[in-house]
C-alpha cells in the first residue's frame, strides 16, 4: 500500500515511523527541499497546483494531508479522477473555513460559543455590545496558531480585516464569537475509518501561550465525572456528522460551569495528540494511517497514568542541535525528544518532548525543564 501525504511538515515526518512498522510506503509531496518530512519526500511542488498534486496522487493508493490548505477545487478534481482523498473535500471544507464549521456544528446541535457572521463594522459593534463589551473576531480562512484571532472591544480593532474583505470584492464575512471565560482548554481526538469504526483517546488538557499550544497533559487532570464522556460523545458526533476519515482533533473550552464548547477542528494528527506516541497504545500517527487505509483501529488506552508533552520553540542557532540535545539527554533522561529537523528561529516550533510517569508534578517538571533547555 502506498500513502501519499501532501505537505512536508512535522506531522508528515511523524507518520514515517508507524508507516515503516506497518509496512506502508509513505510518499510526501513537500513544499520545498529539506523540510521536516524530507526522509519520505518523493516530490517537491506546489499543493495549490492541481496538475502537481494530481501527478503525485496518481501513483498512490490513498492521499492524506499534513495541513488543511489544499484548495477545494484541487481536492474535488482529485476525487473526480477517482483518487481516494482522506479526509475528503466534503469533510475538509469545515476545517478550512471557520464560518462553514460554525454553521454546520450549529446544525448538528453541537455546543459552541455564541457566534455570528458579520459583513460590516456596525454589525460587529452590535454583537460586541450585546455580549458584555468584549468579543473574539476571527478570519474565516487562513488563520493558524491564533494569527487570525483578535479579542476586541470595538470594530475599530479589526478595521484592517474589514478593509481586506472589501478589497477582496467577495463580500466576505468575519466570524465573531462571544468571549468564553473558560476554565481551561481541552482537546479530544478520535479516529474514524471509512467503514464507520470510530475510537477516541482520553480527553487532554492543552495549555496555550500567545494563541499557540505550549503544553498538553494526558489525560486532562481534575476531571469532573462526565467530562471525558461528554467530550468523546461530541467528537464522535462531529466525526460522523461531517464524514471525517482519519484523525479528527476537536479543540474545546471547558467553562467555569462545567460545560464543554467546541472551538476548533483539525482533520489530521494534531499537536494536542503528540502525547499519544509514548502515552497511548496506539499513537495518533499510526491510527491516522490505519484509519485512512480502512484497517482495524488500534486500542487507544493510556500506557502510564500521566503523559506530559511540551513544545520546543526557537532555540539557539549558535549551538548545534547535537550539543543541546546531548546535554538534555544526560540531564533529563526520562524526556523523550522529538526533533522536527527545522532550522531554529525565535518562536518557531522545532520539536517537542514527552515524559510519562506515575506522578503528574514530576513528569511535568521534567518535560518543562527539558523543553526549556532545548528552547534556550
Ligand atoms: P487558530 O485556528 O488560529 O488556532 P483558534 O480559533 O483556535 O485559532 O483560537 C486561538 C486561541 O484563541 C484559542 O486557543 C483560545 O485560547 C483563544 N480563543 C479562541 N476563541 C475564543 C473564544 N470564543 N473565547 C475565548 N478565547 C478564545
Amino acid at each position: 500500500m502506498i500513502v501519499g501525504v501532501v505537505g512536508g511538515g512535522q506531522l508528515a515526518r511523524m507518520m514515517i515511523p508507524p508507516a515503516v512498522a506497518l509496512g506502508v510506503e509513505l510518499r510526501v509531496l513537500a513544499e520545498t527541499k529539506g523540510m521536516s518530512a524530507n526522509l519520505a519526500a518523493a516530490r517537491v511542488g506546489d499543493y495549490r497546483d492541481a496538475e502537481t498534486v494530481l501527478e503525485f496522487a496518481s501513483e498512490v493508493d490513498v492521499l492524506t494531508f499534513d495541513h488543511e490548505h489544499v484548495p477545494q477545487a484541487v481536492l474535488r478534481k482529485l476525487e473526480g479522477k477517482g483518487i481516494a482523498v482522506r479526509p475528503g473535500s466534503g469533510a475538509l471544507q469545515f476545517a478550512q473555513d471557520k464560518l462553514l464549521m460554525r454553521e454546520r456544528l450549529a446544525e448538528l446541535g453541537v455546543p459552541i460559543p455564541d457566534w455570528e457572521a458579520v459583513a460590516e463594522p456596525a454589525e460587529l459593534d452590535r454583537f460586541i455590545s450585546s455580549h458584555g463589551g468584549t468579543a473574539v473576531v476571527k478570519t474565516a480562512r487562513g488563520g493558524y496558531d491564533g494569527k487570525g484571532v483578535r479579542v476586541v472591544s470595538s470594530s475599530v480593532e479589526v478595521e484592517d480585516w474589514f478593509a481586506f474583505l472589501a478589497e477582496d470584492g467577495h463580500g466576505g464575512h468575519l466570524l465573531v464569537e462571544e468571549f468564553v471565560d473558560f476554565r481551561r482548554e481541552i482537546a479530544q481526538s478520535v479516529a474514524r475509518r471509512p467503514s464507520g469504526q470510530v475510537l477516541s483517546w482520553p480527553v487532554v488538557e492543552s495549555l496555550q501561550k500567545d494563541g499557540v499550544c505550549a503544553e498538553v497533559i494526558a489525560p486532562a487532570p481534575h476531571q469532573s465525572p462526565r467530562l471525558s464522556e461528554v467530550s468523546a460523545e461530541i467528537a464522535v458526533e462531529i466525526a460522523e456528522g461531517l464524514g471525517v476519515v482519519g484523525v479528527l482533533a476537536v479543540e474545546m473550552f471547558e467553562t467555569l460551569d462545567e460545560r464543554v464548547l467546541v472551538n476548533e477542528l483539525a482533520m489530521r494528527p494534531h499537536n494536542s495528540g503528540h502525547w499519544s506516541i509514548e502515552g497511548s497504545t496506539t499513537s495518533q500517527f499510526e491510527q491516522h494511517l490505519r484509519a485512512i487505509l480502512d484497517l482495524p483501529l488500534g486500542p487507544t488506552g493510556i500506557r502510564c497514568p500521566w503523559t506530559v508533552m511540551v513544545n520546543v520553540f526557537g532555540g539557539s542557532t549558535e549551538r548545534t542541535l547535537d550539543e543541546s540535545y546531548r546535554a538534555v539527554m544526560e540531564d533529563y533522561s526520562l524526556a523523550k525528544l522529538h526533533n522536527y529537523g527545522k532550522e531554529p528561529r525565535p518562536g518557531r516550533k522545532v520539536g517537542h518532548v514527552t515524559v510519562c510517569g506515575d506522578n503528574l508534578e514530576d513528569a511535568a517538571f521534567e518535560a518543562r525543564a527539558a523543553a526549556d533547555a532545548l528552547s534556550r
